[in-house]
């Protein structure tokens, strides 16, 4: 059954099928800016991603995926950042892209085939600029910046369906951000930004003079360079859907004249108390800020794709909770499995699910039917596919933290029990348990639990 997956563009679930005869499917995520830690909101995309990923790859071969995640590593953020904290752009960038791979890679994330960065293709954007220039499509200012010329494809919309918001809002649309003074029609966006004092060092030189990309013409440029002028998929967060993913259509389809992408997927946010999780807010959790709870970054995975990637999903630890339970059941029911000798249809209600628009609690759902019916017919290969799919990783148990004063308790009393001081060594068992820890006593040593909530 082929991956079936809800198309933003045209509104219909639609099969995922490479659009060239070579075969290879070619995927491109909008990746992170990098000027601190992710939050688990950007992870929810980032893992939500890395399931279709990994569909893609059982489906079509694991060749045959070509995945393209860029890291955006020079905007208005990363170089005010760099400013505050009176370092190279490159030191700040690299310091955070070094953090989201081992965040990724703690949450099971494949990574990328090709990860291109910003800097290292403001070539291929600066000749994606001149190009939409040459085809009248933009313009350069007396100021040295150049801007598309929005009026120029009439397409323009399209995937964020501009026009129905627009006479929806009717009256009361506000008028455009006019503070660009330069640009010929409000709604007109940056291709090329003319240096400015902020910017310090961080410019390029440009046939408009120095200066330094927007944020939309990456994409572009680094889709097509990597993956050509059609691509199969192309993803990210709803937020992006206008006005970057709008932008990166009218920038690719002006240059090549043909169509920049075949399909469009847009998962739903996180939320924490019914809002979006995002930083300027400051309702964020980072995935240190989870761990150091003693949750393990598989159960962080299990909790974000416990919901439908279509529905916004709040955010609780009690989710974790759940999630960390779930995941040492699936941990005990592995153990009791043989290696071979399952029936391979088992499990392709999980599939099946996961097939159908990423439904992942139906999918969980079926696989826990599967489960709790027992071991028979069931094997390791089997049920180690499904974890592939998933990418949950069930050695990775939960890592209590625990706190120094607990500790500290917890060794005097081990002390007083090797005196036989037993009253002493009570109360202390007493204390530990009031500040809800628990101590287990082994012939050798002891463990420390958190009692649970
Ligand atoms: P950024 O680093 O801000 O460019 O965001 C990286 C990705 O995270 C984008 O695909 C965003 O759409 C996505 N994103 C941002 N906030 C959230 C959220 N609260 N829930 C889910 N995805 C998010
Ligand atoms: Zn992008």
């Amino acid at each position: 059954m082929a991956i079936r997956l809800t198309d933003s563009l045209s509104r219909k679930v639609r099969e995922l099928q490479p659009g060239s005869p070579d075969g290879k499917f070619r995927f491109y995520n909008c990746g992170p800016t990098v000027y601190g830690p992710a939050h688990i909101g950007n992870f929810r995309t980032f893992v939500v991603n890395d399931l279709i990923r990994r569909l893609l790859e059982l489906e079509f071969g694991a060749d045959n995926v070509i995945h393209v995640r860029n890291i955006t590593d020079v905007d208005d953020k990363t170089i005010r950042r760099s400013r505050e904290e009176n370092r190279s752009l490159s030191e700040v960038t690299g310091q955070w892209i070094d953090k989201f791979h081992r965040d990724c890679e703690a949450l099971n994330c494949l990574p990328p085939t090709i990860e291109p960065t910003a800097t290292s293709h403001i070539g291929d954007q600066i000749a994606m600029i001149a190009e939409l220039i040459r085809k009248g499509h933009a313009y350069a200012t007396p100021e040295g910046s150049v801007y598309f010329k929005v009026a120029s494809f009439p397409e323009y919309g399209r995937l964020s369906r501009l026009k129905e918001r627009e006479l929806k809002l009717g009256a009361t649309v506000k008028p455009q951000d006019r503070d660009a003074d330069e640009k010929e029609d409000g709604s007109d966006f940056a291709l090329w930004k003319a240096w400015k004092p902020e910017d310090g060092d961080i410019a390029w030189d440009s046939p408009w003079g120095r200066g330094r990309p927007g944020w939309h013409i990456e994409c572009s440029a680094m889709s097509r360079k990597h993956l050509g002028d059609t691509i199969d998929l192309h993803t990210g967060g709803v937020d992006l859907l206008f006005p970057h993913h709008e932008n990166e259509i009218a920038q690719s389809e002006c240059c090549t004249g043909k169509p920049f992408a075949r399909h469009w997927y847009h998962s739903e946010h996180l939320l924490v108390d019914g809002k979006k999780m995002s930083k300027s807010l400051g309702n964020l959790y980072t995935l240190d800020d989870l761990t150091a709870k003693g949750f393990s970054p598989a159960a962080i995975r299990y909790a974000l794709l416990a919901g439908h990637p279509r529905k916004q999903l709040n955010f609780t630890l009690d989710s974790l909770h759940a999630a960390e339970k779930a995941l040492a059941t699936l941990r005990h029911y592995r153990e009791r499995l043989p290696e071979t000798g399952g029936s391979p249809d088992t499990f392709a209600p999980v599939f099946e699910a996961l097939h159908d628009d990423l439904n992942t609690p139906a999918a969980l759902g079926a696989l826990f039917k599967v489960v709790n019916h027992g071991t028979e017919g069931v094997d390791r290969a089997g049920f180690d596919r499904v974890m592939f799919a998933l990418g949950l990783r069930l050695d990775d148990e939960p890592r209590v933290e625990i706190p120094p004063q607990i500790r500290e308790l917890a060794e005097k009393r081990w002390a007083a029990k090797q005196q036989k001081d037993w009253p002493t060594a009570d109360a202390l068992r007493a204390e530990i348990q009031a500040a809800g820890w628990q101590m287990l006593d082994r012939r050798d040593g002891y463990d420390l639990q958190p009692l649970k909530a």
